[in-house]
């Protein structure tokens, strides 16, 4: 009997010895968890879309050495 889980996000199949189950990945863990939170949570049986818009937004830190 192979109990594979399957992936809430993206419907991949899951080991049993994943780490993030019922997830595939921290990533499908935490865009799942947002859509919870965001009130955007669409009910298992339709296929959404697989691939999430990443927003990578990368903060730049100035140098704090200033050199006079
Ligand atoms: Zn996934």
């Amino acid at each position: 009997m192979t109990a594979m889980a399957r992936c809430p996000n993206c419907k991949k199949k899951v080991s049993r010895d994943n780490p993030y189950l019922p997830f595939c990945s921290k990533r499908c863990r935490l865009l799942d968890l947002g859509r919870w939170l965001g009130g955007e949570y669409h009910v298992a049986g339709e296929k959404v879309a697989q691939e999430q818009e990443e927003t990578a937004e990368q903060e730049r830190d100035g140098d704090e050495d200033r050199q006079e």
